[in-house]
């Protein structure tokens, strides 16, 4: 099972802001037991965003979750980028309109905004490609979407740290079955790591798991981190390299 992860927005091409939105996703996703083979981030343009999606779907992951440019501004272009790249109209979702609404409401009501009404912008956040389902965002005003196409589950979600975690966790994952992965974090007593790969190698050829290793710097520990589907097979592959002569603490 294979994912991809797409950020979009100049502030990220630019170094302004980090991009923590596609290491989240991507730790999230890694737990739920995909592989994330990419990460891609381009800016706010509708046909480079059009081009990196038709790319992206050629590969044919099973999952590919998007992040940024859902708001109301006119560089906020990515739901015409996806529906352009499905070959998809864009259509109005009443049900996203009444929310978005009641969201301008509410914050008319606590003072925080001086008008309620509707205006373009804010009923721009409405339109999603057709055959869309929405996806609820409850910490902001443009909903997500959710896009089965060509065997491919797409996922679009806002750029706003706090609204793309809270749809990630509520309305992506749900999505995405049962299954987990595990992730376990040793230090090994080793002094570097090339003494390391030969017994890694074996490791992997007899375990169902992935290791990544990290050196702490040359000195006493290399910091290791396995994945695996289940406990036994990472605890199987932790002691298999311990009966290779390596010593290890848990935790970095
Ligand atoms: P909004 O309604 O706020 O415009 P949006 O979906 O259009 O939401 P963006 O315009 O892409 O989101 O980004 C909104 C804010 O979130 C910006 O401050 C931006 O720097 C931040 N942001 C966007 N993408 C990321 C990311 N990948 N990692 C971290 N922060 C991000
Ligand atoms: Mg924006």
């Amino acid at each position: 099972m294979f994912a991809e992860v797409l950020t979009i927005g100049d502030e990220l091409l630019t170094g302004n802001t980090v991009d923590s939105n596609s290491a989240f996703i991507a730790k999230k996703l890694t737990e739920k037991g995909y592989w994330v083979r990419r990460k891609t981030t381009v800016g706010d343009d509708v046909e480079e965003i059009k081009t990196v999606i038709q790319e992206i779907l050629s590969r044919k992951p099973e999952v590919l979750v998007i992040s940024g440019g859902l708001g109301p501004t006119h560089d906020d272009v990515t739901m015409l980028a996806v529906a352009k790249a499905l070959g998809r109209e864009l259509i109005l979702c009443e049900e996203c309109l009444e929310r978005i609404k009641n969201f301008y409401r509410e914050l008319y009501e606590k003072g925080l905004i001086d008008d309620p009404q509707l205006n373009e912008a804010r009923k721009k956040m409405a339109y999603l490609p057709k055959g869309a389902q929405p996806l609820e965002n409850t910490e902001g005003a443009a909903p997500g979407a959710y896009i089965e196409h060509g065997g491919v589950k797409i996922f679009v979600l806002p750029g706003m740290p706090r609204e793309m975690k809270a749809m990630l966790e509520k309305e992506v994952l749900p999505r995405l079955g049962e299954r987990k992965f595990l992730q376990r974090k040793l230090l090994a007593e080793i002094t570097d790591e090339s003494k390391l790969a030969p017994i890694l190698n074996e490791t992997l050829k007899r375990f169902n798991v992935k290791i990544h290793s990290s050196p702490k710097g040359f000195g006493k520990y290399i910091g290791l981190i396995i994945f695996g589907e289940s406990e036994e097979e990472i605890e199987g592959a932790k002691a298999f390299m311990e009966s290779r002569g390596i010593r290890f603490e848990e935790g970095w």
